[in-house]
């Protein structure tokens, strides 16, 4: 059935704006990187997309290499972009990405101009689009200076062929200095994508400071740890998730020792008045610095859960000693 947007779709949603940029973005933004693959049924894709558009996400976050198989999860979205989205095309960021492995050969990894040309044509092939509208180096790249990589993500952006450019795991040093050469280019950096959550605080120390500083907003992933920060692993491994699946999620982490934080987290999350997953995502949004949160989902039910984090981002003194009293080691 042809798929017409719910008429209340920015009703409720929250959008912050992405660094001293332009533009807005929605509190919660969908990932690509699992459930869009060749290994999952596309309708059940469709009803993923299609809640978190009417709920207001307007942002989804793809890369040349989410599948399975490999530009899977891009060829996927293509297909709902032609029978679906086509006609909200400018209500929708889309951002993909090059720099972990994607083809086989010198050219298609890392941070080289070659392959981050190559590879964003065939990603914009693969999704039957003319632009994205951000660009991003997956990951640093020492062996590559970085004017190179800056300089192809600069030039895309002249190329029409993307609209904003970011950056993902990249240091807080090596970020001060994309962001100082793609100023000097003329294409600011917009957005760095790092992994942040109650469990994983690394951008705290120094990072964070950075882009604040030069003015990018901030896009975490892995805020749910995968699922581990959801209440989903409380009562076993559940068929069909992804550490059941054997995928990115290591059975290692579900030990008894993460176990029994995620219980005392999830004790917090409901005295809130919030699931595990919910608290996980608000946590992150607590910091203004942060623009979005990145979340994945496999079912609808988990979009709509992870969607009304976003009503509640403000957290008690008491709330926050009581996290860290289980998430800091
Ligand atoms: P998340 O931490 O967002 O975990 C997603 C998984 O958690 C889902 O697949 C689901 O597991 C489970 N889940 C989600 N919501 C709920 C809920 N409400 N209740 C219970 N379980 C839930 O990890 P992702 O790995 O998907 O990361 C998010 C996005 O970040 C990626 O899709 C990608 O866009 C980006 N990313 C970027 C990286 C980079 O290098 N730049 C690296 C990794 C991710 P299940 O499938 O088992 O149901």
């Amino acid at each position: 059935m042809t798929y017409i947007a719910a008429d209340d779709r920015y009703e409720t949603m929250t959008y912050r704006r992405c660094g001293r940029s332009g533009l807005d973005l929605p509190l919660v933004s969908l990932g690509f990187w699992h459930n869009f693959g060749d290994d999952r049924s596309l309708e059940g894709q469709r009803a993923i997309v299609r809640r978190a558009f009417d709920l207001g996400v307007t942002h989804m976050d793809l890369a040349n290499n989410y599948g399975p198989p490999y530009g899977s999860a891009e060829k996927n979205f293509g297909e709902l972009m032609r029978s679906d989205l086509r006609p909200y095309r400018d209500e929708l960021v889309i951002s993909t990405k090059a720099g972990w492995d994607m083809w086989p050969g010198p050219y298609g990894d890392h941070g080289s101009r070659k392959y981050l040309r190559a590879s964003l044509d065939a990603s914009l092939e693969r999704m039957g689009l003319d632009y994205v509208d951000i660009y991003y180096h997956h990951r640093p790249d020492p062996q590559t200076p970085l004017e190179e990589t800056m300089t192809a993500l600069a030039d895309a952006v002249r190329a029409g062929k993307a609209l904003y450019v970011g950056i993902s795991s990249y240091g807080p040093e090596r970020t001060a200095q994309a962001a100082q050469i793609l100023r000097e280019l003329g294409t600011p950096l917009l957005i760095h994508q790092p992994s942040y959550s109650m469990l994983n605080r690394w951008v705290e120390s120094e990072l964070l400071d950075v882009l604040e500083r030069e003015g990018v907003g901030c896009i975490p992933f892995t805020v749910l740890a995968q699922g581990l920060l959801t209440d989903k692993y409380l009562g076993g491994v559940p068929e069909g998730s992804r550490a059941s699946r054997g995928s990115s999620l290591g059975m290692d982490m579900l030990s008894d020792e993460n176990l029994a934080r995620v219980r005392a987290l999830n004790e917090i999350a409901s005295g809130r008045g919030q699931t595990l997953a919910q608290m996980a995502l608000s946590w992150v949004l607590r910091d203004r610095r942060i623009t979005t949160a990145l979340f994945g989902a496999s079912s609808v039910k988990q979009v709509e859960d992870n969607v009304a984090a976003a009503a509640k981002v403000e957290f008690t003194a008491d709330e926050l000693a009581a996290i860290d009293e289980h998430a800091v080691e």
